[in-house]
Protein backbone atom coordinates (compact mmCIF):
# COMPACT_ATOMS: atom_id res chain seq x y z
CA UNK A 1 0.00 0.00 0.00
CA UNK A 2 1.43 3.52 -0.86
CA UNK A 3 2.33 5.29 1.79
CA UNK A 4 0.05 8.91 2.45
CA UNK A 5 3.06 10.48 4.77
CA UNK A 6 5.44 12.61 3.64
CA UNK A 7 9.17 11.71 4.60
CA UNK A 8 9.71 13.78 7.80
CA UNK A 9 13.03 15.15 6.48
CA UNK A 10 14.93 15.74 3.31
CA UNK A 11 18.39 14.67 2.50
CA UNK A 12 20.58 17.27 0.40
CA UNK A 13 23.84 16.12 -0.61
CA UNK A 14 26.44 18.13 -2.53
CA UNK A 15 27.84 15.88 -5.11
CA UNK A 16 30.51 18.62 -5.08
CA UNK A 17 32.29 17.92 -2.33
CA UNK A 18 31.03 14.20 -2.04
CA UNK A 19 33.84 11.95 -2.41
CA UNK A 20 31.65 8.40 -2.72
CA UNK A 21 33.57 6.79 0.00
CA UNK A 22 30.06 5.19 0.72
CA UNK A 23 30.77 5.97 4.58
CA UNK A 24 27.16 7.67 5.00
CA UNK A 25 25.30 4.38 3.13
CA UNK A 26 27.31 2.12 5.71
CA UNK A 27 26.44 4.66 8.55
CA UNK A 28 22.29 4.13 8.67
CA UNK A 29 21.41 1.48 10.11
CA UNK A 30 17.87 2.51 8.21
CA UNK A 31 19.24 1.84 4.85
CA UNK A 32 19.00 5.67 3.45
CA UNK A 33 21.60 5.74 1.39
CA UNK A 34 22.68 3.37 -1.41
CA UNK A 35 25.61 3.33 -3.95
CA UNK A 36 23.94 3.27 -7.38
CA UNK A 37 26.20 1.78 -9.83
CA UNK A 38 23.94 2.90 -12.79
CA UNK A 39 24.39 6.77 -11.79
CA UNK A 40 27.39 6.16 -9.92
CA UNK A 41 26.50 8.27 -7.53
CA UNK A 42 25.18 8.21 -3.92
CA UNK A 43 21.23 8.50 -3.38
CA UNK A 44 19.08 8.98 -0.90
CA UNK A 45 15.66 7.49 0.27
CA UNK A 46 14.31 10.70 1.98
CA UNK A 47 11.39 7.91 3.08
CA UNK A 48 14.11 5.74 5.17
CA UNK A 49 15.63 9.10 7.18
CA UNK A 50 14.94 9.49 10.67
CA UNK A 51 16.52 12.26 11.43
CA UNK A 52 19.39 10.71 13.53
CA UNK A 53 22.33 12.78 11.98
CA UNK A 54 24.89 10.40 12.23
CA UNK A 55 25.82 10.22 8.52
CA UNK A 56 25.82 14.42 8.68
CA UNK A 57 28.42 14.44 11.49
CA UNK A 58 30.31 11.26 10.42
CA UNK A 59 31.03 12.63 6.41
CA UNK A 60 34.40 13.04 6.33
CA UNK A 61 33.31 15.79 3.32
CA UNK A 62 30.66 17.99 5.43
CA UNK A 63 29.00 17.11 1.89
CA UNK A 64 25.36 15.69 3.64
CA UNK A 65 22.72 18.44 4.92
CA UNK A 66 19.57 17.06 7.05
CA UNK A 67 16.97 19.62 7.11
CA UNK A 68 12.87 18.93 8.31
CA UNK A 69 10.89 18.19 4.62
CA UNK A 70 9.74 21.62 2.72
CA UNK A 71 6.59 20.04 2.10
CA UNK A 72 3.60 20.86 3.80
CA UNK A 73 -0.20 20.15 3.98
CA UNK A 74 -2.60 23.28 4.13
CA UNK A 75 -1.83 24.71 7.30
CA UNK A 76 -5.09 24.13 9.75
CA UNK A 77 -5.28 25.47 13.32
CA UNK A 78 -7.24 22.06 14.56
CA UNK A 79 -5.35 19.62 12.59
CA UNK A 80 -1.77 19.69 12.87
CA UNK A 81 0.96 17.83 10.53
CA UNK A 82 1.52 15.84 13.35
CA UNK A 83 -1.88 14.74 14.19
CA UNK A 84 -2.56 14.10 10.38
CA UNK A 85 -0.05 12.17 9.74
CA UNK A 86 -0.45 9.96 12.80
CA UNK A 87 -3.70 8.95 11.33
CA UNK A 88 -2.74 8.38 8.29
CA UNK A 89 -0.49 5.71 10.19
CA UNK A 90 -2.75 4.55 12.13
CA UNK A 91 -4.78 4.03 9.40
CA UNK A 92 -2.07 2.40 7.11
CA UNK A 93 -1.18 -0.22 9.88
CA UNK A 94 -4.04 -0.27 12.32
CA UNK A 95 -1.79 0.07 14.92
CA UNK A 96 -0.47 1.89 18.56
CA UNK A 97 2.12 4.50 17.23
CA UNK A 98 5.60 3.51 18.99
CA UNK A 99 7.96 6.44 19.93
CA UNK A 100 11.35 6.77 22.10
CA UNK A 101 12.56 9.60 24.59
CA UNK A 102 10.30 11.69 26.32
CA UNK A 103 7.45 13.97 25.52
CA UNK A 104 8.09 16.73 23.35
CA UNK A 105 4.75 18.74 23.22
CA UNK A 106 5.16 22.30 23.85
CA UNK A 107 3.88 22.38 27.45
CA UNK A 108 5.49 25.33 29.72
CA UNK A 109 8.90 24.07 30.68
CA UNK A 110 8.91 25.78 34.40
CA UNK A 111 12.43 25.74 34.50
CA UNK A 112 12.67 28.58 31.97
CA UNK A 113 9.97 30.57 33.74
CA UNK A 114 11.98 30.73 37.23
CA UNK A 115 15.04 32.42 38.25
CA UNK A 116 17.74 32.25 40.74
CA UNK A 117 18.81 34.89 43.17
CA UNK A 118 22.29 36.24 43.54
CA UNK A 119 24.08 37.96 46.91
CA UNK A 120 24.98 41.57 46.29
CA UNK A 121 26.15 43.97 49.01
CA UNK A 122 24.72 41.55 52.39
CA UNK A 123 25.52 37.87 52.81
CA UNK A 124 28.32 38.33 50.32
CA UNK A 125 28.78 35.77 47.86
CA UNK A 126 31.17 33.12 47.82
CA UNK A 127 33.94 32.08 45.24
CA UNK A 128 33.88 28.47 44.57
CA UNK A 129 37.50 28.33 43.40
CA UNK A 130 38.53 29.74 46.92
CA UNK A 131 36.48 28.46 49.28
CA UNK A 132 35.12 25.03 50.18
CA UNK A 133 31.46 24.13 48.78
CA UNK A 134 29.53 21.20 49.90
CA UNK A 135 27.64 19.51 47.22
CA UNK A 136 27.93 16.08 48.98
CA UNK A 137 23.95 14.76 49.60
CA UNK A 138 23.17 11.86 51.47
CA UNK A 139 20.12 10.22 50.03
CA UNK A 140 17.57 7.83 52.54
CA UNK A 141 15.67 8.26 55.89
CA UNK A 142 17.09 10.57 58.37
CA UNK A 143 15.89 10.44 62.42
CA UNK A 144 13.67 12.67 63.87
CA UNK A 145 16.19 13.70 66.14
CA UNK A 146 19.95 12.41 66.84
CA UNK A 147 20.77 11.23 70.45
CA UNK A 148 24.12 11.67 71.46
CA UNK A 149 26.37 11.00 74.25
CA UNK A 150 29.40 13.23 75.16
CA UNK A 151 32.07 11.26 77.13
CA UNK A 152 35.31 13.00 77.56
CA UNK A 153 34.82 14.98 75.05
CA UNK A 154 34.07 12.38 72.15
CA UNK A 155 30.71 12.80 71.28
CA UNK A 156 28.98 8.98 70.34
CA UNK A 157 25.91 9.03 68.00
CA UNK A 158 23.02 6.81 69.99
CA UNK A 159 20.24 7.12 67.60
CA UNK A 160 20.51 4.02 65.01
CA UNK A 161 20.74 5.54 61.62
CA UNK A 162 19.06 4.34 58.76
CA UNK A 163 21.23 3.04 55.55
CA UNK A 164 22.14 6.07 53.04
CA UNK A 165 23.43 6.48 49.98
CA UNK A 166 26.34 8.92 49.46
CA UNK A 167 27.05 11.17 46.10
CA UNK A 168 29.38 13.60 45.95
CA UNK A 169 26.90 15.89 43.47
CA UNK A 170 23.29 15.56 43.43
CA UNK A 171 23.09 13.68 39.99
CA UNK A 172 22.28 10.26 39.14
CA UNK A 173 22.14 8.29 36.00
CA UNK A 174 18.18 7.78 35.77
CA UNK A 175 16.95 3.73 35.53
CA UNK A 176 18.32 2.66 31.91
CA UNK A 177 18.01 -1.18 31.37
CA UNK A 178 20.49 -3.42 29.45
CA UNK A 179 18.19 -4.69 26.46
CA UNK A 180 16.88 -1.50 26.26
CA UNK A 181 20.33 0.24 25.98
CA UNK A 182 23.57 -1.63 24.80
CA UNK A 183 26.16 -3.56 26.96
CA UNK A 184 28.42 -1.14 25.86
CA UNK A 185 26.16 2.33 26.76
CA UNK A 186 25.57 0.59 30.45
CA UNK A 187 28.52 -0.20 31.00
CA UNK A 188 29.68 3.51 30.28
CA UNK A 189 27.10 4.55 32.47
CA UNK A 190 28.17 2.17 35.53
CA UNK A 191 31.46 3.25 34.44
CA UNK A 192 31.17 7.04 34.74
CA UNK A 193 29.04 6.69 37.86
CA UNK A 194 31.67 5.56 40.07
CA UNK A 195 34.24 7.52 38.66
CA UNK A 196 32.18 10.55 39.54
CA UNK A 197 31.25 9.29 42.88
CA UNK A 198 27.47 8.86 41.85
CA UNK A 199 25.07 6.02 41.06
CA UNK A 200 23.40 4.11 38.13
CA UNK A 201 20.24 2.39 38.00
CA UNK A 202 19.79 -0.35 35.98
CA UNK A 203 16.63 -0.32 35.09
CA UNK A 204 14.34 -3.73 34.95
CA UNK A 205 17.14 -5.30 33.22
CA UNK A 206 19.07 -6.70 35.66
CA UNK A 207 22.73 -6.27 36.15
CA UNK A 208 25.45 -8.70 34.59
CA UNK A 209 26.86 -10.89 36.58
CA UNK A 210 30.72 -9.64 35.22
CA UNK A 211 29.86 -6.26 36.38
CA UNK A 212 28.23 -7.07 39.79
CA UNK A 213 31.67 -6.75 41.82
CA UNK A 214 33.21 -3.85 39.62
CA UNK A 215 29.94 -1.50 39.37
CA UNK A 216 27.53 -2.99 42.29
CA UNK A 217 28.87 -0.40 44.70
CA UNK A 218 27.48 2.49 42.14
CA UNK A 219 24.59 0.72 41.15
CA UNK A 220 21.17 1.26 42.23
CA UNK A 221 19.08 -2.14 41.24
CA UNK A 222 15.47 -2.25 40.10
CA UNK A 223 12.88 -4.49 41.32
CA UNK A 224 10.13 -3.96 38.53
CA UNK A 225 6.78 -5.48 37.92
CA UNK A 226 8.55 -8.53 35.53
CA UNK A 227 10.90 -8.70 38.25
CA UNK A 228 13.74 -9.37 35.96
CA UNK A 229 17.16 -10.86 36.95
CA UNK A 230 16.11 -10.94 40.62
CA UNK A 231 17.90 -12.84 43.06
CA UNK A 232 19.48 -12.03 46.46
CA UNK A 233 23.19 -11.77 44.63
CA UNK A 234 21.61 -9.00 42.79
CA UNK A 235 20.01 -7.15 45.54
CA UNK A 236 23.07 -7.54 48.32
CA UNK A 237 25.67 -6.28 45.79
CA UNK A 238 24.32 -3.10 45.07
CA UNK A 239 24.03 0.04 46.92
CA UNK A 240 20.49 0.50 46.81
CA UNK A 241 17.54 -1.34 45.52
CA UNK A 242 14.70 0.96 43.82
CA UNK A 243 10.74 -0.22 43.73
CA UNK A 244 9.66 0.81 39.76
CA UNK A 245 6.16 1.64 40.45
CA UNK A 246 5.72 3.96 37.64
CA UNK A 247 7.40 6.07 35.22
CA UNK A 248 7.02 9.34 33.99
CA UNK A 249 6.91 8.72 29.86
CA UNK A 250 3.79 5.96 30.38
CA UNK A 251 2.08 6.00 33.83
CA UNK A 252 0.05 3.32 34.24
CA UNK A 253 0.77 0.89 31.30
CA UNK A 254 3.87 -1.70 31.54
CA UNK A 255 7.17 -2.19 29.78
CA UNK A 256 7.93 -4.49 26.61
CA UNK A 257 11.29 -5.49 25.10
CA UNK A 258 10.75 -7.18 21.95
CA UNK A 259 12.55 -10.25 21.68
CA UNK A 260 14.82 -9.30 18.33
CA UNK A 261 16.25 -7.18 21.16
CA UNK A 262 16.91 -9.95 24.01
CA UNK A 263 19.99 -11.41 22.91
CA UNK A 264 22.40 -14.27 25.22
CA UNK A 265 23.63 -11.87 27.09
CA UNK A 266 20.21 -9.87 27.76
CA UNK A 267 18.16 -13.23 28.45
CA UNK A 268 20.97 -14.36 31.00
CA UNK A 269 21.03 -11.16 32.56
CA UNK A 270 17.08 -10.89 32.89
CA UNK A 271 16.85 -14.92 33.69
CA UNK A 272 14.41 -15.24 30.43
CA UNK A 273 14.77 -17.75 27.49
CA UNK A 274 16.77 -15.70 24.28
CA UNK A 275 14.73 -14.44 21.57
CA UNK A 276 11.13 -13.74 23.91
CA UNK A 277 9.32 -10.63 24.04
CA UNK A 278 9.88 -9.50 27.96
CA UNK A 279 6.65 -7.84 28.90
CA UNK A 280 6.65 -6.48 32.53
CA UNK A 281 3.07 -5.92 33.32
CA UNK A 282 0.96 -2.62 34.23
CA UNK A 283 0.99 -3.29 37.96
CA UNK A 284 3.19 -5.54 40.22
CA UNK A 285 0.89 -8.56 40.53
CA UNK A 286 1.47 -8.55 44.09
CA UNK A 287 0.23 -4.97 44.98
CA UNK A 288 -3.05 -3.64 45.17
CA UNK A 289 -2.34 -1.55 48.31
CA UNK A 290 -0.05 0.61 50.83
CA UNK A 291 0.11 -2.35 52.72
CA UNK A 292 1.10 -4.55 49.83
CA UNK A 293 3.81 -1.97 48.56
CA UNK A 294 5.13 -2.11 52.50
CA UNK A 295 5.10 -5.94 52.43
CA UNK A 296 7.07 -5.89 49.01
CA UNK A 297 9.45 -2.91 50.69
CA UNK A 298 10.38 -4.30 54.23
CA UNK A 299 10.89 -8.24 52.22
CA UNK A 300 13.20 -6.30 50.10
CA UNK A 301 15.12 -4.74 53.75
CA UNK A 302 15.18 -8.27 55.01
CA UNK A 303 16.70 -9.30 51.79
CA UNK A 304 19.33 -6.60 52.27
CA UNK A 305 19.51 -7.45 55.82
CA UNK A 306 18.80 -3.37 56.40
CA UNK A 307 21.74 -2.49 54.89
CA UNK A 308 20.55 -0.68 51.82
CA UNK A 309 18.09 1.91 51.37
CA UNK A 310 15.04 1.12 49.83
CA UNK A 311 13.59 3.58 46.99
CA UNK A 312 9.88 3.71 45.24
CA UNK A 313 9.68 5.24 42.01
CA UNK A 314 6.63 6.56 40.77
CA UNK A 315 5.30 8.84 37.79
CA UNK A 316 4.54 12.12 38.44
CA UNK A 317 0.51 12.14 38.15
CA UNK A 318 -2.60 14.01 39.57
CA UNK A 319 -2.82 13.20 43.22
CA UNK A 320 0.49 11.85 43.52
CA UNK A 321 1.66 14.02 46.75
CA UNK A 322 -1.14 11.60 48.29
CA UNK A 323 0.43 8.59 47.14
CA UNK A 324 4.31 8.92 47.60
CA UNK A 325 2.87 10.28 51.45
CA UNK A 326 1.60 6.93 51.91
CA UNK A 327 4.86 5.37 50.44
CA UNK A 328 7.20 7.01 53.01
CA UNK A 329 4.38 5.83 55.78
CA UNK A 330 4.99 2.40 54.17
CA UNK A 331 9.03 2.34 54.74
CA UNK A 332 10.26 3.65 51.71
CA UNK A 333 13.60 5.51 52.51
CA UNK A 334 14.06 7.10 48.86
CA UNK A 335 10.63 8.72 46.64
CA UNK A 336 11.88 9.08 42.83
CA UNK A 337 9.45 10.79 41.34
CA UNK A 338 9.21 11.19 37.63
CA UNK A 339 7.97 13.90 35.77
CA UNK A 340 5.90 14.16 32.07
CA UNK A 341 8.91 14.82 30.45
CA UNK A 342 11.15 11.54 31.30
CA UNK A 343 12.01 9.20 28.58
CA UNK A 344 12.01 6.02 27.59
CA UNK A 345 13.18 3.04 25.00
CA UNK A 346 9.62 2.79 23.62
CA UNK A 347 6.34 4.14 24.74
CA UNK A 348 2.40 3.95 23.02
CA UNK A 349 3.13 7.96 21.72
CA UNK A 350 -0.98 8.50 22.91
CA UNK A 351 0.33 8.24 26.58
CA UNK A 352 3.54 9.79 26.47
CA UNK A 353 2.08 12.57 25.51
CA UNK A 354 -0.82 13.18 27.86
CA UNK A 355 -0.21 11.56 30.80
CA UNK A 356 1.12 13.03 33.82
CA UNK A 357 2.57 16.17 35.21
CA UNK A 358 5.72 18.39 34.87
CA UNK A 359 8.42 17.53 37.30
CA UNK A 360 8.86 21.14 38.42
CA UNK A 361 5.23 20.91 39.90
CA UNK A 362 5.11 17.34 41.36
CA UNK A 363 8.59 18.20 43.25
CA UNK A 364 6.69 21.64 44.96
CA UNK A 365 3.76 19.78 45.58
CA UNK A 366 5.86 16.70 47.07
CA UNK A 367 8.21 18.77 49.36
CA UNK A 368 5.04 20.73 50.79
CA UNK A 369 3.08 17.38 51.29
CA UNK A 370 5.56 16.22 53.15
CA UNK A 371 6.88 18.70 54.98
CA UNK A 372 2.89 19.58 56.17
CA UNK A 373 2.62 15.96 57.54
CA UNK A 374 6.00 15.78 59.63
CA UNK A 375 7.44 13.08 57.36
CA UNK A 376 10.13 15.43 54.91
CA UNK A 377 12.92 13.82 57.03
CA UNK A 378 11.93 10.13 56.82
CA UNK A 379 12.20 9.72 53.02
CA UNK A 380 14.71 11.78 50.22
CA UNK A 381 13.23 13.20 46.86
CA UNK A 382 14.87 12.33 43.50
CA UNK A 383 13.38 14.20 40.50
CA UNK A 384 13.51 13.09 37.26
CA UNK A 385 11.76 13.76 34.12
CA UNK A 386 13.31 16.73 31.96
CA UNK A 387 16.27 17.90 34.04
CA UNK A 388 18.33 19.48 30.32
CA UNK A 389 21.22 21.25 32.20
CA UNK A 390 22.76 22.31 35.59
CA UNK A 391 20.11 25.31 36.43
CA UNK A 392 17.28 22.98 36.01
CA UNK A 393 19.39 20.89 38.89
CA UNK A 394 19.49 23.70 41.07
CA UNK A 395 15.79 24.98 40.73
CA UNK A 396 15.41 21.20 41.42
CA UNK A 397 16.57 21.68 44.85
CA UNK A 398 15.95 25.01 45.83
CA UNK A 399 11.89 23.75 45.07
CA UNK A 400 12.26 20.36 46.88
CA UNK A 401 14.75 17.70 45.18
CA UNK A 402 17.39 16.12 46.93
CA UNK A 403 18.97 15.13 44.33
CA UNK A 404 17.85 14.51 40.56
CA UNK A 405 18.15 11.91 38.03
CA UNK A 406 19.43 12.66 34.77
CA UNK A 407 18.48 10.24 31.83
CA UNK A 408 17.83 12.01 28.24
CA UNK A 409 20.90 14.44 29.11
CA UNK A 410 23.29 11.08 29.63
CA UNK A 411 22.12 9.53 26.53
CA UNK A 412 22.93 13.14 24.78
CA UNK A 413 26.20 13.42 26.36
CA UNK A 414 26.94 10.03 24.60
CA UNK A 415 25.86 11.40 21.33
CA UNK A 416 21.88 10.63 21.21
CA UNK A 417 20.88 13.35 19.10
CA UNK A 418 16.94 12.45 20.53
CA UNK A 419 15.51 11.26 17.28
CA UNK A 420 13.01 9.27 19.13
CA UNK A 421 13.71 5.51 16.98
CA UNK A 422 14.83 4.15 20.28
CA UNK A 423 12.06 1.09 20.04
CA UNK A 424 13.23 0.26 16.70
CA UNK A 425 16.34 -1.11 18.22
CA UNK A 426 18.66 0.54 15.35
CA UNK A 427 19.84 3.13 16.63
CA UNK A 428 22.37 4.38 14.98
CA UNK A 429 24.55 5.80 17.74
CA UNK A 430 25.04 2.16 19.10
CA UNK A 431 23.02 3.43 22.19
CA UNK A 432 19.49 1.90 21.99
CA UNK A 433 20.26 -0.82 20.51
CA UNK A 434 21.59 -4.85 20.38
CA UNK A 435 23.15 -5.35 17.01
CA UNK A 436 26.52 -5.84 17.95
CA UNK A 437 27.60 -3.98 14.51
CA UNK A 438 25.89 -0.66 15.64
CA UNK A 439 26.78 -1.12 19.18
CA UNK A 440 30.29 -1.93 18.28
CA UNK A 441 30.43 2.14 17.55
CA UNK A 442 29.87 3.83 21.11
CA UNK A 443 33.23 3.51 22.26
CA UNK A 444 32.54 2.35 26.29
CA UNK A 445 35.72 4.19 27.54
CA UNK A 446 35.12 7.68 25.43
CA UNK A 447 31.44 7.38 26.35
CA UNK A 448 32.48 7.46 29.91
CA UNK A 449 35.12 10.30 29.86
CA UNK A 450 32.13 12.17 28.04
CA UNK A 451 29.37 11.30 30.63
CA UNK A 452 31.91 12.18 33.26
CA UNK A 453 32.86 15.22 31.72
CA UNK A 454 29.44 16.26 32.01
CA UNK A 455 28.59 15.16 35.55
CA UNK A 456 32.08 17.60 36.68
CA UNK A 457 30.87 20.23 34.28
CA UNK A 458 27.67 21.04 36.24
CA UNK A 459 28.96 19.86 39.38
CA UNK A 460 31.01 23.39 38.50
CA UNK A 461 28.19 25.38 37.57
CA UNK A 462 26.05 24.50 40.41
CA UNK A 463 29.00 25.22 42.62
CA UNK A 464 29.32 28.52 41.09
CA UNK A 465 25.64 29.25 41.27
CA UNK A 466 25.47 28.60 45.28
CA UNK A 467 28.37 30.78 45.59
CA UNK A 468 26.34 33.60 43.87
CA UNK A 469 23.25 33.06 46.00
CA UNK A 470 25.71 33.52 49.57
CA UNK A 471 25.32 29.53 50.23
CA UNK A 472 28.10 26.99 50.50
CA UNK A 473 26.25 23.98 50.99
CA UNK A 474 23.59 22.32 48.46
CA UNK A 475 21.94 21.02 52.03
CA UNK A 476 20.90 25.13 52.96
CA UNK A 477 19.36 25.45 49.87
CA UNK A 478 17.39 22.45 49.60
CA UNK A 479 13.57 23.58 49.33
CA UNK A 480 14.54 27.19 49.91
CA UNK A 481 12.16 28.73 48.20
CA UNK A 482 13.07 32.49 48.45
CA UNK A 483 15.76 31.94 46.25
CA UNK A 484 13.71 31.27 43.37
CA UNK A 485 11.14 34.11 41.36
CA UNK A 486 8.60 33.36 38.67
CA UNK A 487 8.77 35.29 35.31
CA UNK A 488 5.20 35.04 33.24
CA UNK A 489 3.50 32.65 35.42
CA UNK A 490 -0.03 32.33 36.40
CA UNK A 491 -0.81 32.95 40.42
CA UNK A 492 -2.12 29.57 40.29
CA UNK A 493 1.38 27.98 38.81
CA UNK A 494 3.09 30.29 41.49
CA UNK A 495 1.11 28.59 44.33
CA UNK A 496 2.01 25.49 43.05
CA UNK A 497 5.26 26.08 42.84
CA UNK A 498 5.32 27.97 46.03
CA UNK A 499 7.79 30.95 45.03
CA UNK A 500 6.73 34.72 44.56
CA UNK A 501 7.21 36.63 41.37
CA UNK A 502 9.85 38.68 39.93
CA UNK A 503 10.07 41.99 41.39
CA UNK A 504 8.22 40.73 44.82
S1 LIG B 1 29.76 10.03 3.67
FE1 LIG B 1 29.89 12.03 2.64
S2 LIG B 1 31.61 11.80 1.22
FE2 LIG B 1 31.06 9.73 1.85
S3 LIG B 1 29.60 9.05 0.27
FE3 LIG B 1 28.34 9.91 1.92
S4 LIG B 1 28.06 12.09 1.32
FE4 LIG B 1 29.76 11.27 0.06
S1 LIG C 1 19.24 6.61 21.74
FE1 LIG C 1 19.62 6.38 19.52
S2 LIG C 1 17.62 5.77 18.65
FE2 LIG C 1 17.24 6.62 20.70
S3 LIG C 1 16.82 8.79 20.35
FE3 LIG C 1 19.00 8.63 20.80
S4 LIG C 1 19.97 8.47 18.79
FE4 LIG C 1 17.79 8.03 18.46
Amino acid sequence: MKSFVFPEFQIIRDEAKCGQCRGCERQCAFGTHRYDEAQDRLISDDYKCVGCQRCVIFCPKDAIVVKPTQSFYRPNASWSREKLEDLKRQAETGGVILTGCGNDKPFRIYWDHIVLNASQVTNPSIDPLREPMELRTFLGSKPDFMGVEVENGDVEIETKLSPNLMVETPILFSAMSYGAISYNAFRALATAACKSGTYFNTGEGGLPREMREEFGRCAIVQVASGRFGIDAEYLNCAAAVEIKVGQGAKPGIGGHLPGEKVSAEVAATRMIPVGTDAISPAPHHDIYSIEDLSMLIYALKEATNYEKPISVKIAAVHNFAAIASGIVRAGADIIAIDGLRGGTGAAPKAIRDNVGIPIELAISSLDRRLRDEGIRNRASIIAAGGIRCSADVIKAIALGADAVYIGSAALIAMGCTLCQKCYTGKCNWGICTQDPRLAGRLNTEIAATRLSNLIHAWSHEISEMLGGMGINALESLRGNHDHLRGIGLYEWELDVLGIKGAGE
